[in-house]
């Protein structure tokens, strides 16, 4: 498996670098074989290349088997011209990753004021209310006078399909539960064809349960008691917003991994942003990617028929169960240890085998 990794802006490095590390530590223990390649993106490339991407790394990308992702400084790129192109959305759009899967769950012996829980947000990914991927080029944000904006969202049969698939297939392999959230009442055309959708692919899943929430009701039942949920599938921007949420709930931003898959791509990504304000200080945490370099271990094991790429991505959610409990995370996770110290422990047990 080839994987290019891209370390990103602010903790991107540091976290990245952690994540590398137990790519490398589960190939070794697993036989994976896997070849990882580096680059650039974000700012780093902007300096050397004039742009946060280049059609060359693309290219590269394209020819690999997957790819990580560090966090980017989206909010400083502003104009697409002075090649200030948001990675995240170039390659989700570029490689027509279209599903976002966000696993949130507690983890014994930390503190969690909801109660235990574990759930998916399955986020669709490549439409919705994304001023930047609603269009063949150019903005669906349109300034129509000095105090005037008009931002579009786009909701097509395609992509709704497709998201709620990804999440009845999802559930499949967990506790077979998919709760569809919307905003049906206000936005009733567009919204009103996700869930009309969703609910015709839930027939082709008789053993999965399925029910629809409210998106403003479903922040209040998740945080009053999330473990009623199981798989929980939504437009993007709801599930950008709702995935933020549970990463807290499960105990930090900091444990937020995710996927963004596709047919034939799958890029590892965390689902915090790159959190400048704790940048270079050894305290960032580094789960949100090492869980999301599982996930990828994963994929890539599903779509190949590949064994040891499961045992791989087991072995990897199971030792951050363990080292958490053990307290050997960051402080935001209810540990003492710096990012990289975090990291070294981490895979000190994955080569041990040590998951308990
Ligand atoms: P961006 O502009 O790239 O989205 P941000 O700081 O606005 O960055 P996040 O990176 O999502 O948004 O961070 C929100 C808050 O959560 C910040 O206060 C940050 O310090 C904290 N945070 C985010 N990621 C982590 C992490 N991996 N470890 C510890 N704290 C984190």
């Amino acid at each position: 498996m080839k994987i290019v990794v891209l370390p990103g802006d602010g903790i991107g490095p540091e976290i990245m670098a952690v994540a590398v590390r137990v790519l490398e530590a589960a190939s070794e223990r697993f036989q994976l074989d896997l070849e990882i390649g580096h680059d650039i993106a974000g700012h780093a490339s902007l300096q050397r290349h004039g742009a946060t991407v280049t059609p060359a790394l693309l290219e590269k990308v394209k020819a690999a088997d997957g790819l990580m992702l560090g966090p980017m400084a989206t909010y400083d790129f502003k104009d697409e011209a002075k090649g200030e192109i948001n990675p995240s959305k170039f390659f989700r759009k570029e490689l027509d990753l279209y599903a976002n899967i966000r696993p949130a769950r507690t983890f014994p012996g930390m503190a969690h004021r909801v109660g235990e829980f574990n759930l998916a947000v399955v986020r669709e990914n490549t439409e919705g209310f994304y001023a930047d991927r609603n269009i063949e080029s150019g903005s669906s944000e349109m300034l129509i006078t000095p105090d005037t904006v008009i931002s579009l969202r786009r909701i097509t049969r395609l992509c709704c399909e497709r998201i709620a698939r990804s999440a009845f297939d999802l559930a499949r392999t967990r506790a077979r539960h998919v709760s569809i959230v919307h905003k049906a009442n206000v936005l009733k055309i567009g919204d009103g064809m996700f869930v009309d959708i969703c609910r015709q692919v839930a027939r082709e899943f008789p053993q999965v349960r399925v029910d629809d929430f409210i998106v403003d009701a479903m922040m209040a039942h998740v945080v009053r008691a999330p473990q009623r949920f199981d798989v929980i599938v939504t437009t993007n921007m709801f599930g950008d917003i709702l995935s933020d949420l549970t990463a807290e709930l499960s105990g930090s931003l900091g444990l937020g991994g995710s996927l963004n898959a596709g047919k034939d791509h799958a890029m590892g990504q965390a689902v915090h942003g790159s959190a400048p304000d704790i940048a270079g200080r050894n305290i960032a945490n580094p789960y949100s990617l090492i869980l999301s370099a599982g996930q990828l271990l994963g994929w890539h094991g599903q779509r190949k028929n590949l064994p040891a790429f499961a045992l791989a991505a087991r072995a990897i959610d199971e030792t951050a169960t363990a080292a958490l409990q053990a307290r050997e995370g960051t402080r935001d996770a209810g540990g003492e240890l710096g990012t990289a110290e975090a990291g070294q422990s981490f895979v000190r047990r994955l080569l041990e085998g040590r998951c308990r």
